[in-house]
């Protein structure tokens, strides 16, 4: 457990560096009823800092499932109008939201696949005007996470209940920069140093990034046209920066989907849907994906890799050294959040339109220009081994070393 002062620090980052409130703002905290006492920290802590007004909106993990199982389907693919309303009033107040993430990656086990498939795609559908408002950061917001008994007990299950929960804390202190004087500051001076990296990749507009390791990934990864690599900050339509994810170790861009080539190894395990998936090689041609291995899960590959055409190529290259705290906790969470953070990853499927430049006003057909992948999925799969060894390779040829052994040397 933390101390009283750290929790205090620990929201001053949700409030201050990740959803960058400023005075007079109307804050929305997200959170299942489990989370309640951070959720008052982080409300006192708001208003310490001039929040106009606190609001909560409960979600409740269990009364989730419960719903799951005793409704309709017809029932569950009915939004409430006052649920829509509400994610209005946020948009329309431009409220600034925190979300605390965190759950039992198993809370809908032995749940009708189909009932939930639609009761998702019904509530993506009701709610996509506010989806649009934070994705295009029309509103600004965060996420951070805390541990919940059964979320700590999947990542720790030789621990009791209660230890895991300590377990995990002691791991989020220091992966949070809570161990550190003044986290706020640490965090300040890591996302300079994310930002300072990423500069210097956008100066290079490299045409390649190659990946080799031990393990037999040798793979070059040609990046779309006009590509932008970003990291930690984004900027808020207003003008005003914020941190969308607390914590963020990455600095990631888009692939150009027809100009990948080589083969690539897993260096840590895929969990998706609940399946795992390990000791995979991918191999590329002309950016599509021409074979695929897997020792562990391969039924589970093949049905990931049999989604769309769009799977069967890359969205996504993001670069994180071996000594960021999350890559160093060596744990695997069962949640993205932390999970994408600990190694250098790709991702089957879709890429970020804001990984382009001006790729937020760009048609669909612009964007396949670009070399911008499209598809239903975006499934991140880890491929940074300590002794990864990454280079640039520019336009004209030249290779500027990324990193070696797994570690930035920029
Ligand atoms: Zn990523
Ligand atoms: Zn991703």
């Amino acid at each position: 457990m933390l101390t009283q002062q750290q929790l205090e620090n620990f929201a001053e980052l949700a409030v201050r560096v990740g959803a960058n409130m400023q005075r007079g703002q109307e804050v929305v905290i997200r959170c299942d009823v489990q989370c309640a006492d951070f959720a008052h920290v982080i409300a006192q802590t708001a208003y310490k800092f001039g929040a106009k007004r606190v609001l909560m909106q409960w979600r409740d993990e269990v009364l989730g499932r419960i719903d799951m199982l005793g409704a309709s389907k017809e029932a569950l693919t009915e939004v409430p109008d006052y649920l829509i309303a509400q994610n209005n009033y946020y948009i329309q107040h431009k409220v600034c939201l925190i979300s605390i993430s965190a759950g039992d990656p198993n809370i809908m086990k032995g749940c009708d696949p189909d009932k939930m498939k639609a009761s998702s795609l019904a509530n993506m559908h009701a709610n996509k005007e506010f989806r649009n408002a934070t994705m295009s950061n029309l509103l600004r917001w965060t996420i951070v996470s805390i541990p919940t008994k059964a979320w700590a007990k999947q990542v720790f299950p030789q621990l009791d209940a209660e230890q895991a929960v300590d377990k995990m804390w002691e791991a989020i202190a220091h992966i949070m920069r809570l161990d550190t004087p003044n986290p706020t500051e640490a965090w300040r001076k890591h996302i300079d140093t994310l930002h300072r990296r990423a500069r210097f990749l956008n100066e290079h507009n490299f045409e390649y990034i190659r990946l080799r390791n031990s393990r037999g990934t040798d793979l070059r990864v040609g990046l779309a046209t006009d590509h932008v690599w970003l990291a930690a900050e984004e900027m808020g339509q207003d003008g005003i920066p914020f941190t969308a994810n607390m914590p963020t170790e990455e600095i990631f861009t888009a692939p150009h989907n027809r100009k990948i080539d080589g083969k690539v190894v897993n260096a840590l395990p895929l969990v998706n849907n609940g399946n795992v998936i390990d000791d995979f090689e991918i191999t590329f041609k002309d950016g599509r994906v021409t074979d695929y291995k897997a020792k562990v899960g391969y039924d589970a590959l093949r049905n990931i890799l049999t989604t769309d055409e769009g799977v069967l190529s890359l969205g996504e290259i993001a670069l994180i050294g071996k000594h960021s705290p999350i890559a160093e906790s060596g744990i695997l969470f069962y949640n993205t959040l932390f999970d994408e953070n600990a190694s250098c990853h790709l991702a089957f499927g879709a890429s970020y339109p804001t990984t382009v430049k001006g790729g937020n006003e760009m048609t669909a057909q612009q964007l396949a220009a670009h070399g911008m992948n499209q598809s239903l999925q975006h499934v991140d799969f880890m491929v940074g081994t300590k002794d990864i060894d990454i280079d640039g390779i520019t336009f004209d040829g030249k290779v500027v070393a990324l990193f070696k052994d797994g570690e930035w040397v920029i």
